[in-house]
């Protein structure tokens, strides 16, 4: 055992959720913390009773004072143990995403692969690399060189540009790493084609956990005319027309994102005379189609992260019930609603209540006909519930 100096104790049952396999250490659980260890450093967690359980990594600010890399005080953190890690993670995509119509799927999903901080997206044949925590910030280099070698990519960026690295002491950090990024990478979904702007786009550059839900609500849209909010470079847009859809109204605040919408049907060889694309706030626009008179067939809501957190669920309830109380109005009868969350802080539980609480006041008559979540490569480990991110219900009028 080495390093055994740098040791994390924790209070008396309060390793409860470790030997659960939860991979948080709160601060609160933590009693003392002996060696001095260094931002991200690895650090040996024992119960009160002075039984190690395994190998953390120790984030001193964060209220997550250490992730758990392993249960195992015997197994090493170190180079090979990361090459595991990632290796399994992409062995276990290959099982779930068929390669061929689709060339662009989620590597490594953080804690839900073993790997906390660590978030890896393929787009063709460039890596974007997410790294998150102090852990994970630590060992950057062992784990970017045992991407390139396991996956032979040559083209690596790093996009940790967002706002949680600051609860963990870090600053953010975006670029290309290695090889050469062509502006925007084209990528294949469902043998649909996308550009995809892996520099300066949202998130890594592409919703890749709707992949799924973009097949499975355009199968739907057949004949339809559809209104796409909070639409982003066209995914839902394109997949309908793509699908039939009669007609498409995708709205956006992102003129960026628009223009890459508009390019995307081009790129699709679908007519550009069924797209109707607006810049503006969701909010604000489907009042102006509802004092417009406007319906439609099909309505999909897909809005960024209201709720971060549980603390923000209660503002966030609100957006989501406006949106979606417009959304209902605007729609004919049997017409269908694709509606969205990805906030961590509002449970499954809850959105639906949010619906139905929408659709009451509506007083319209709806019923769910699907329920929807990430894609299989954004994976949730069992130990750990918050890995579960995204709801979505279809639900029909
Ligand atoms: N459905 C998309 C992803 C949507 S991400 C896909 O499948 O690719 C959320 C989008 O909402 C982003 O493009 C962001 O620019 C946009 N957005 C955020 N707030 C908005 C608002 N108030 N009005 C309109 N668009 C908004």
């Amino acid at each position: 055992m080495k390093n055994t100096k740098k040791t994390l104790i924790l209070k008396p049952g309060r390793d409860r959720s470790v030997l659960a396999r939860h991979p948080w250490v709160f601060s609160g659980a933590v009693d003392r913390v002996e060696g001095n260890p260094a931002s991200g450093e690895s650090v040996l967690v024992r119960d009160a009773s002075g039984l190690a359980l395994g190998w953390a990594a120790y984030s001193p600010t964060s209220s997550i004072r250490a992730r758990m890399w392993n249960l195992n005080p015997d197994e090493i953190v170190d180079g090979g143990f990361f090459e595991g890690r990632i290796q399994q993670a992409i062995t276990r995509r290959l099982a779930l995403v068929p390669v061929g119509e689709t060339d662009s799927l989620r590597l490594v999903h953080a804690e839900s692969d073993g790997l906390p901080g660590l978030v890896v997206d393929r787009y063709a044949d460039t890596l974007v690399v997410q790294i998150l925590t102090t852990g994970a910030e630590f060992w950057r280099e062992v784990i970017i060189d045992a991407l390139v070698k396991l996956t032979g990519v040559q083209t690596v960026v790093e996009r940790s540009d967002v706002d949680v690295r600051q609860l963990e002491g870090l600053a953010p950090r975006s670029g290309v790493l290695s090889g050469q990024v062509p502006g925007m990478v084209e990528i294949r979904e469902n043998g649909l084609r996308f550009q995809v702007d892996v520099l300066n786009g949202q998130k890594t550059g592409f919703y890749l956990d709707q992949r799924r839900n973009r097949q499975r609500v355009s199968e739907l849209a057949a004949g339809r005319e559809v209104l796409n909010c909070f639409c982003y470079t066209g995914g839902f847009s394109i997949y309908a027309l793509a699908h039939g859809a009669k007609q498409v109204v995708s709205v956006d605040s992102s003129a960026e994102a628009l223009e890459m919408g508009q390019a995307h049907l081009a790129l699709n060889s679908l007519p550009a005379d069924l797209a109707e694309w607006v810049e503006g706030d969701v909010f604000k626009e489907l009042r102006t189609l509802r004092d417009q008179g406007r319906s439609f067939d099909m309505v999909i809501l897909d809005p960024p992260k209201f709720a971060p957190t549980a603390a923000q669920a209660e503002r966030a309830a609100r957006g989501y019930k406006d949106i979606n109380l417009l959304g209902l109005k605007l729609l004919r009868p049997g017409g269908i609603l694709a509606t969205f969350s990805c906030s961590g802080g509002i449970s499954a539980e809850l959105f639906q209540k949010i619906v139905a609480g929408a659709a009451l006041d509506a007083g319209i008559d709806a019923r769910i006909v699907q329920t929807l979540t990430q894609g299989p490569d954004h994976p949730v480990g069992l130990a750990f519930p918050e890995g579960a991110y995204l709801k979505g219900l279809i639900v029909q009028v």
